[in-house]
Parts: structure tokens; sequence; C-alpha cells
């Protein structure tokens, strides 16, 4: 990448050690749902967090805090997405405004599939960008997204299903073609599986994911009760931990940290950060096993 010392450039191997073998497990009530959420293919899969900020970004626009105005490149923050690089190609969560940003600093030159937890604007408008690919894929995108996200899609990107576009070389307007998902109901995806899990962010619904024993849950204010199961054994938990101050849709630390305790992941992330919290700083406080994720953060699993 060329830039020493730059987030993407540290790589947590998140093996070895005080690794999953070395913690006890509570799986057994997704064992008793009947659900397989172990991993197929452990070690072969990343994940890397595209973006670990809130939806104001960090620095926000015309604020002089400390966090805003720090040099540590930890405390840059473009709005969150992660992606999962698996053996049969690159899945991205969510199209954040500053996707191709993301995608560039990363390096990644394509993307094969995309799935979506909610359509807020800061989780959606970058989709334009993946106009990308349909060229390389030799077809359109595949989206994985409830029926509320591929409205939104169809809305707000109407110029992409209009007959007028259809005839545009590749590369015009995004070729998208939905799947879709709904939560507790497991899918396959780039030869893996996932599950999407039902997760209140306010009054509004939105989708976490998991993954063997990773799971990724931003923009969460609460979890529902039927949820829990699904998030039982977790080696890696990425979760929504929006500022100290308590917030109507989103986990603030103490609700965040509270939900760790309960599921007790080896390794926990907090996510869609404000610049209420400053990297090194607030890292320090935090308990053994958690930590706040960063803008190329990535997590062998
Ligand atoms: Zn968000
Ligand atoms: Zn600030
Ligand atoms: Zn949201």
């Amino acid at each position: 990448m060329g830039r020493p010392g730059s987030p993407s450039s540290v790589q947590w191997k998140l093996s070895g050690p005080g690794g999953p073998a070395d913690r006890g497990r509570e799986g057994g009530e997704a064992g008793a749902l009947g659900l397989d959420l172990s991993a197929s293919s452990k070690g072969s899969r990343r994940l890397i967090v595209l973006g670990s900020g809130t939806s104001t970004g960090v620095p926000v626009i015309g604020c002089e805090c400390a966090v805003c105005r720090s040099d540590d490149p930890h405390n840059k923050r473009t709005r969150s997405s992660v992606l999962f690089q698996f053996p049969a190609g690159n899945l991205l969560v969510d199209t954040s405004p500053e996707m191709r940003l993301q995608l560039v600093r990363e390096r990644v030159g394509l993307v094969h599939a995309i799935a979506y937890t909610h359509h807020h604007v800061d989780h959606l408008f970058g989709l334009d960008d993946a106009r990308m690919f349909p060229h390389k894929l030799g077809g359109p995108v595949p989206i994985y997204c409830e029926a509320e996200v591929e409205e939104t899609i169809r809305r707000v990107f109407h110029y992409a299903f209009e007959a007028s576009t259809k005839s545009f070389p590749s590369g015009g307007v995004p070729q998208i073609e939905f799947e879709r998902i709904g939560p507790g109901v497991p899918f396959e995806v780039l030869g893996q599986t996932l599950t999407p899990i039902r997760l209140d962010h306010g009054r509004f619904k939105v989708l976490g994911f998991r993954v063997g024993d990773l799971a990724y849950c931003t923009d969460v204010s609460s979890i529902p009760e039927e949820s829990w199961p699904f998030l039982q054994g977790l080696d890696v938990l990425i979760l929504d931990a929006l500022r100290v101050e308590p917030h109507p849709t989103h986990f603030n630390l103490e609700q965040a940290l509270g939900v760790i305790e309960r599921l007790k992941p080896r390794q926990a992330y907090l996510t869609h950060l404000s610049h209420g919290f400053d990297h090194r700083a607030t890292g320090s406080t935090l308990p053994p096993g958690v930590a706040l994720a960063y803008d190329g953060l990535a997590v062998d699993f």
C-alpha cells in the first residue's frame, strides 16, 4: 500500500494460543435449533473492515475536536462496511458512500456478490460504483437483501432499471439481480453459508450476518430474544457501539460491552464508531478481548 504504519498495513491473525480451542463453547442453543453454524473452511476466510465509522464519518465535517483533528490513521473512519474474502470470491456487506475509496484502498479489484444489512444511506449510497463489476463477472452482481432494501434500491437507483439504460455498454449503470434473504434462514453464497440474524435498529429492522464462528452486527440497538441463539459460540463478534452516551438506534459503549459479556466471544471489535472515541485512549480502557475496529482491520477466521 505504500503507507507505512497505516491501519491497513496491520493484519491481526486471530489464531494460535488462546484461540477457539481454549475457550468454552456455548453452541448448545444453536445446536438445539438444528443449525450447523460451525466453520467448514476455517482459516481460509478473511474479513476486512472497510469502514468503521458512523453515518457522518470521522473526521466530521467542520469538527475541531481532538479525534477529528487527530493524526492517528485509526481515527480516520469511513462509513461502515465489511468485505468477506472467501476462496471462491469477495462478498461485500453494504455499499457505503466511500465504497470505491475503500476497495481501492484495500486493492480489491472485484466484488462477486453484495449482501445488505439495511438500506440507510450510509450503508447504501456507494452502490452505483458496482457498475464496474459485471464486465469481469460476466453477468449482473447478485444482491442478497430483504424486500424493503430491494424496494429502496429500485427507487433510489431507478436509472439502473429503466428500459432506456438496458442497452448501455457494460459499466454504464449498475447491473444487479436480487436474491431474497430473511432472518434465521441460512443461505449459500460463494461456497459459504451465511446466516442472517434479525437485529433491532431503533424501530427499524436490520440483519446481522454470521459466517462460521464470526458475526457482524452493525446498526443495532437491541437483539430480539429469538436472535440470541444464532450468536452463541462465537469466536469473533463485530458489534455496533456508536458512542459513550445512549442513542435511540445504536448500542452505546456500555450496552455493547453488556452484549459481549453475555455472548463471550473470544474477540470482539466495536464498530460504527463516532468521533467520541479516540482509538488509543478508548482502546486502552476496554476489557481484555475487546478492541475498537478500524478501517483496514483484517481478521482471518
Ligand atoms: Zn449506519
Ligand atoms: Zn469531532
Ligand atoms: Zn442504520
